[in-house]
């Protein structure tokens, strides 16, 4: 960022809620659906139609809520927020307005600015203070086709309308581009660790928008401020705040006005270009929903619904570090998502070796994860298994490189340790009359060489065991061939 100048970032995301059924009616949520065929008088807004909250919808969103360090309120409203749109039947969402679900939370997540080539130059905590998630339904999508110099149409499907979302609004605490980048990755993971939600941001089931002004550093008040949206992908969003930052701060330079508008991230040209003004604000009319009853939550329900949460990632890190004696980036990555951290706990555990396993999860358990796109928890070895070949390992059956090649097998097949070791013949041989006999053998065939070592050519000792090694097939245990050679030449 140009000297001087400050960047000014507040977040809002939509997370699609995990449940099965939508908040206000009966009818499935699922994706890749028949158009219109998840429907209902309710979700479709027909006259007359009454919303019932699913119960659902409260569970998760108080799950949500903890994971974020939001306080559940006792008491919200739901309201109606009123526009038109066509995606939109009723004429109104029903959302949150005043009396939000959950409010006031303080979440420390962990950060860094990134070098050229995007590695983290140094993580440090940093505090975020989220205003509010509301819970709400989603509209609609309209769906725009045709060809060329024929007609165009446009559809609506309303599979999505009534979709149960939170919205988590941040005050406008972030600074820099990764700083935002970091936040939405904490968010995602954090929800994604509870259960609330997919936050699948390709599948639009997490939707982020980014609201960035610039500002001169040491100025209090604000800018105009733009509004990115339609961000497809964290990275695309730290692109499009990173783009904007510049244009902006070029453009005060300038003495150019700043619209206050809506951009969008033009992934073809890198740049943000213009969605719409925001100059005639919407006036949404809100006011409570006439048709629900104010929504309490009892503070045992809260603590119910804690008692039953997983262990956070955070505390769970902390843990790592402390009981297992691993690296702060260790750890970090170990928790990088809930499956793999718990698969990497039973490896530690059975192995009784964590740090053994923590090289052997974040390296070729890793490398097989990432090439075959699978999560731990689809993984043909279980931890289990894995524990034991670390065990192996450690006992000096077999060395790294036999191991690496076992582990590749064990991965592709899902046969476990002991069986691969066989049918590849890697067991070491560690039977001391087995490796005297190769020993005595070696010594009988080679006597100028024992001869000379025997008068003080040190440097033939690597022979001795490169030929000992050979007669063995590489199987001999190494330092069993050491000792053996040691004593018997001298003879
Ligand atoms: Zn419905
Ligand atoms: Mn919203």
């Amino acid at each position: 960022m140009k000297e001087g100048w400050e960047a000014v970032i507040g977040m809002e995301i939509h997370a699609q809620l995990a449940t099965a059924t939508k908040i206000f009616c009966g009818c499935a949520v699922e994706t890749g659906g028949e158009p219109n065929s998840n429907t209902c008088p309710v979700c479709l807004g027909l006259p007359g139609a009454l919303p019932v909250l699913n119960e659902n919808v409260i569970e998760l969103g108080a799950r949500a809520a903890l994971a974020l360090g939001l306080e559940v309120q006792g008491t919200s409203i739901f309201a109606r927020k009123n526009y038109f749109y066509p995606d939109l039947p009723k004429g109104y969402q029903i959302s949150q307005y005043d009396k939000p679900f959950s409010a006031n939370g303080t979440l420390t997540i962990m950060t860094s600015e990134r070098d050229a080539s995007g590695h983290a130059t140094e993580w440090k905590p940093m505090n975020i203070h989220i205003q509010r998630m509301h819970l709400e339904e989603d509209a609609g999508k309209n769906v725009h086709e045709g060809l060329p110099d024929v007609d165009k149409y446009s559809y609506v499907d309303l599979n999505r309308a009534g979709t149960p979302l939170g919205e988590i609004v941040t005050s406008p605490d972030f600074r820099t581009s990764w700083q935002a980048y970091d936040y939405v990755n904490h968010v995602r993971r954090a929800l994604q660790w509870v259960g609330a939600s997919d936050a699948d941001m390709e599948k639009g089931n997490l939707r982020c928008e980014a609201n960035v002004s610039v500002r001169k550093i040491g100025e209090t008040d604000f800018n105009n401020k733009v509004e990115l949206k339609n961000l497809n992908s964290v990275r695309f969003m730290q692109k499009a705040i990173e783009f904007e930052i510049e244009r902006q701060i070029a453009a005060h330079e300038a003495d150019e006005p700043v619209a206050q508008e809506t951009r969008l991230w033009d992934e073809k040209n890198n740049q943000t270009r213009v969605m719409r003004s925001k100059e005639d604000a919407h006036d949404y009319r809100y006011f409570p929903e006439p048709d629900l009853q104010p929504l309490k939550v009892t503070p045992d329900f809260v603590e119910n619904v804690k008692a039953r949460m997983p262990e956070l990632p955070d505390v769970m890190r902390d843990r790592f570090m402390e009981t297992y004696q691993l690296s702060y980036s260790d750890a970090s990555q170990l928790v990088g998502d809930r499956s793999f951290a718990e698969y990497y706990e039973t490896v530690a555990r059975i192995s009784a070796n964590p740090k053994l396993a923590a090289n052997w999860i974040l390296g070729e358990f890793t490398r097989e994860l990432n090439s075959s796109g699978k999560t731990a928890d689809e993984s043909l070895t279980t931890a289990e298994d894995l524990a034991e070949l670390v065990i192996t390992v450690e006992a000096g059956k077999i060395n790294n490189n036999q191991a690496k090649e076992v582990f590749a097998e064990m991965f592709a097949t899902g046969k476990p340790a002991a069986k691969v070791i066989e049918e590849k013949g890697f067991e070491q041989i560690s039977d001391t009359s087995a490796i005297e006999r190769i020993v005595d053998d070696v010594i009988a065939s080679s006597e100028a060489n024992v001869a000379a070592y025997r008068g003080g050519n040190d440097k033939l000792f690597g022979f001795f065991v490169g030929q000992v090694m050979k007669a063995s097939q590489g199987k001999a245990n190494p330092k069993v061939v050491n000792d053996i050679l040691r004593h018997r030449l001298v003879g």
